[in-house]
């Protein structure tokens, strides 16, 4: 049974700035709910970031949500299915809903002895591991973080792109370091539907894919753009649950999906994606947003289901933090480990989180 539930803030620095096309993240805000109960806790990370750039949630919007609309669900017996169901009527919030799902379905699994792997069906004991390599000041620059991405040992790299800052980078790099290596791009919507043209130059450098050119909201334009560039098209803030992922699909305004939980609202509804893709031949990754090591465990579960068949966005603890929050994830081989532990497998370091906390309030939950 649930007996307390705790919010707690806190804040770590990145290693080094992620520029996108919408702005540069320097830390991370971060937001974590612990479910307490039975001498177990079950850990939560949210993905929102400190402005909703990204998408029109953001962290301190979450954690009001959470409070006030969200947390009064949560009684004594709540599971993650029946929490999911309950709040199914309180639109949006999805990254909101995502961290309270995780936790409670964390603490679930943690008290009947499964690991998250198991329990969403995981088919694989590592996964493949790419790394998003954000926009730099120069080409140069940009080759040289590359280089040293592919000396760490990353399967695959993805290029953020702007307009002014596309087609030149990606020849550049594709020249570089050759025709095999795995490339895509990402342009977190920054472009137009009149930019298919432009777009259509990235079709000579052999990408895996271009993911979301356009504003997440257009789809029947992403399909336009899909018959007018030859590269396929991913889709990730578009896709913000499995019905949009199945009209997505059905219109052609994708053909690949970026699953990432915290997006949709947790990993019941990721599972949903993914099931729905796998059945369809779709293929899916997991992407990432800045997660510490709390998230980043159950995402490594989720990416080794059957249908994720690309490299994902899972990178290597050292990729984002000097030091993470729980034992950090080793790049090995250019994989890393699926955890096997009980709910998500890993553990914080109590000590540690508790110094970059900011604050850490304990909600008592109804019986
Ligand atoms: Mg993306």
């Amino acid at each position: 049974m649930i007996s307390e539930i705790r919010l707690r803030r806190a804040h770590i620095d990145l290693v080094s700035p992620f520029r996108t096309s919408f702005g540069v993240e320097t830390a991370r805000d971060l937001l974590y709910i612990e479910v307490h109960g039975d001498g177990v806790t079950g850990w939560g990370e949210c993905t929102a970031m400190s402005e909703p750039m990204y998408s029109s949630e953001y962290v301190d919007g979450c954690e009001a949500v959470i409070r006030r609309f969200l947390l009064p669900h949560v009684v004594g017996g709540t599971t993650a299915e029946s929490f999911t169901k309950s709040v199914a009527g309180i639109r949006g919030h999805y990254m909101a809903k995502a961290v309270v799902e995780t936790a409670l379905l964390d603490h679930q699994l943690r008290c009947d002895g499964v690991s998250f792997a198991k329990f969403l069906g995981a088919t694989q004991s590592r996964v493949r591991s790419g790394v998003s390599v954000g926009i730099q000041p120069s080409i140069d620059d940009l080759l040289h973080v590359v280089q040293k991405y592919l000396d760490d040992g990353y399967l695959r790299i993805k290029l953020k792109i702007e307009p002014g800052f596309d087609i030149e980078p990606v020849r550049a790099v594709r020249r570089t370091f050759g025709d095999a290596l795995l490339l895509q791009v990402d342009a977190n919507s920054a472009y137009h539907v009149n930019d298919a043209a432009h777009l259509a130059q990235l079709d000579d450098f052999n990408l895996l894919l271009i993911e979301q050119p356009l504003p997440e909201e257009q789809l029947a334009a992403h399909a336009e753009l899909a018959k007018l560039v030859h590269t396929p098209i991913c889709l990730d803030e578009s896709i913000l649950s499995v019905e949009v992922a199945r009209d997505a699909l059905a219109i052609g305004a994708c053909s690949i999906i970026n699953i990432k939980p915290g997006r949709v609202g947790g990993y019941l509804e990721a599972k949903k994606i993914h099931d729905l893709c796998f059945e369809r031949g779709v293929p899916v990754w997991c992407g990432g947003m800045l997660e510490t090591g709390i998230g980043r465990a159950a995402n490594l579960a989720l990416a080794a289901l059957p249908g994720f068949t690309l490299p994902g966005d899972t990178s290597a603890s050292a990729r984002y933090f000097q030091r993470d929050v729980t034992s950090p994830f080793v790049l090995r081989d250019g994989h890393l480990d699926v955890p096997t532990g009980v709910g998500i497998g890993v553990d914080p370091d109590l000590n540690y989180l508790d110094s970059i906390t900011s604050r850490r309030d304990v909600l008592t939950v109804a019986r």
